[in-house]
């Protein structure tokens, strides 16, 4: 079984831990409560003093996050959140669904508190929980394409965003905890 990478401080020496996808999945939510404090006054000290290439260096910690993550035995983030709906995504996914756009609504989507469109139910209606493959990946919706977003350009803006997301996806509690380690401000 392939097997992921944790960081845990222990008396401040990181140390690796191994845990399948599994383990990690069912450890996260704790683990990145116990970080949090901890990443919120990091994120606070990083908008202070953003170092020139953050952008480059979170792209590199994203791509080597990624050759060792597959998604595909995780899903986490299909099966827990929904991804905001645009209408060019409705249009999009509907059509590929030889659906009109009213029943494709009516049918799937709710308005949130911010009164964008997200999925009625979760886990995602068009995951597949046997494979954890998408039914209209070709067509997913661009929060989807996009997420984690840890490679957006100005990172240092969607910080609050991140720290909800190392509860949900490992991948980002990893490379929140790495990059932890390049920048030690
Ligand atoms: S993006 Fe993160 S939460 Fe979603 S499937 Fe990949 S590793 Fe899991």
């Amino acid at each position: 079984m392939q097997k992921y990478i944790i960081f845990e401080c222990l008396n401040c020496i990181f140390v690796d831990k191994l845990l399948s996808m599994d383990e990690f999945l069912k450890e996260l939510p704790e683990l990145a409560k116990e970080k949090l404090p901890e990443s919120k006054k990091y994120f606070a000290k990083l908008k202070k003093r953003t170092p020139k290439n953050l952008d480059v260096v979170m792209q590199e910690l994203h791509d080597n996050e990624f050759e060792k993550t597959d998604c595909l035995t995780c899903g986490n983030c299909c099966k827990t959140t929904s991804p905001i709906f645009t209408e060019k995504d409705i249009l999009r996914i509907a059509k590929s669904l030889r659906m009109k756009v009213h029943q494709f609504i009516s049918q799937y989507l709710i308005r949130d508190s911010d009164d964008f469109y997200v999925l009625k139910s979760s886990p995602c209606t068009f995951l597949d929980l046997n494979d954890n493959t998408c039914f209209i990946y070709d067509v997913r919706p661009k929060a989807c394409k996009e997420y984690p977003h840890t490679n957006r350009r100005k990172f240092i803006q969607i910080t609050d965003l991140t720290l909800k997301n190392t509860e949900i996806c490992p991948a980002v509690f990893n490379i929140i905890e790495t990059l932890k380690t390049k920048f030690q401000i």
